[in-house]
């Protein structure tokens, strides 16, 4: 009997009646003859609401583990939902907490990483038929202390169940059809891919495709979980995300790029004129980190009298931070300037068929260059090439890669 895992996204149970509609869903599986694990998110909107409700308890911020209190009741609600819906259509259902479980997590409160499943509880209930349906995004640390995973943490929830029991799949329903070459809102002709490979998605969702949770892949891939993206309101294949290992992804190979990410949210700083000498971008960085902050792309110039500009990306919400570290810098290293821009953006072409294929780089140059669109850094790796252009030309930019690479086009049929 194949077993199933399924999450439900917050959209897939906004309302009494979709979770109703997700019960039908999860009927036609039962009566298919699988064994069905479910994972459900907290209704849409609940998560942000109960952190509003936080807030006003004027505690800022609010005790972390207080604050796991709190969010871990909106998945609590669904499960609950969801099993008497089932019940209702004549499907046997549990439902469990996180604790009720036994999600073992760290004690990393709002940001936790689960450590062991005990599968105990839910093998029993699949061996009695029943449907398990299980609280998403939520654990428990040594101590008893609830714990939650970090925003959008149902889909590791679900990938770690699905690594726990040996599932044959793990199924995200979500309230898009799969995994597209690039986001539909900006490239209308953007096409779904029946297949992606576990690092082609990593880097889609580093970079900024908002599809699946970039622990959740990672966790998939590591326990080579089979992976399916796929609508909860549209019937449909989806898209499966897995290892490259059968005939059909040899064809995969046969496309070069798999998709185009980008990033709206990003600024670069720059330092110019510190010393050329070993210790100084350890120095600048190190501030950086300190205070938490990210740092993607980094570029130093090659030096002109002994010394040298270092250039480097962070979140825009970090930007005036990064200003203020570099100019309290500047004056420690005599570097002659400080400059930003926060109205930037990174594009990036993602596809495992790079490695073996010399040139995508220049093509994709070339794309920018017949538009005009100025490229302000880059950066590459074996399955990736990243160029960070200004804001204005993010549309036209993705637009004029994707038909460069014709990816509006299907390989596979
Ligand atoms: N409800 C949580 C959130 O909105 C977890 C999830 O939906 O995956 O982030
Ligand atoms: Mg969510």
């Amino acid at each position: 009997m194949p077993l199933i895992v399924q999450k439900f996204g917050g959209t897939s149970v906004g309302t009494p009646e979709r979770i109703q509609h997700v019960a039908t869903k999860i009927k036609k599986h039962v009566e298919n003859g699988e064994q069905i694990v479910v994972v459900v998110s907290a209704m849409s909107g609940e998560t942000n609401r109960l952190t509003e409700l936080a807030k006003s308890m004027g505690e800022l911020p609010p005790t972390p583990r207080e604050f796991d209190v709190l969010l871990s009741t909106g998945e609590q609600v669904t499960i609950a939902l969801l099993s008497m819906a089932l019940h209702q259509i004549g499907i046997q259902a549990r439902s469990y907490t996180g604790s009720q479980v036994h999600i073992l997590t760290d004690s990393a409160h709002n940001k936790a990483r689960i450590l062991d499943i005990d599968d105990k509880n839910i093998r029993a209930d699949l061996d009695l038929g029943k449907v398990v349906v299980v609280a998403g995004f939520q654990g428990i640390d040594e101590f008893n202390n609830i714990t939650t995973l970090g925003r959008g943490g149902s889909d590791t929830t679900a990938v770690a169940l699905a690594a726990a029991l040996k599932a044959d799949e793990c199924q995200i329903y979500t309230d898009v059809d799969g995994v597209y070459t690039t986001d539909p809102r900006v490239v209308p002709q953007a096409r779904r891919l029946e297949r992606i490979t576990f690092e082609e998605m990593l880097e889609m969702a580093s970079l900024g495709s908002k599809v699946l949770q970039i622990r959740a892949v990672e966790f998939a891939g590591k326990y080579n979980v089979p992976l399916r993206v796929l609508s909860s309101f549209e019937e449909g294949e989806g898209t499966l995300i897995s290892y490259d290992i059968d005939d059909k992804d040899k064809e995969m190979e046969s496309a070069l790029i798999s998709g185009i990410a980008f990033n709206r949210d990003e600024a670069k700083v720059t330092i110019t004129g510190v010393p050329d000498k070993p210790g100084i971008a350890y120095q600048i960085l190190d501030c950086i980190s300190d205070k938490n902050i990210e740092v993607d792309m980094i570029i130093q110039n090659i030096s002109a009298d002994g010394t040298t500009d270092l250039t480097f990306t962070v979140h825009r919400n970090d930007y005036e931070q990064s200003m203020k570290i570099l100019n309290d810098a500047s004056e420690k290293f005599g570097s002659k300037e400080v400059k930003g821009d926060n109205k930037i953006v990174k594009i990036s072409l993602v596809g495992v068929g790079m490695r073996s294929h010399a040139g995508i780089a220049s093509q994709m140059f070339k794309v920018f260059a017949d538009e005009g669109i100025n490229i302000a850094m880059i950066s590459t790796s074996e399955i990736k090439i990243s160029v960070v252009v200004e804001e204005k030309y993010l549309e036209l930019g993705v637009r004029a890669l994707h038909e460069s690479f014709g990816l509006e086009q299907n390989y596979f049929k």
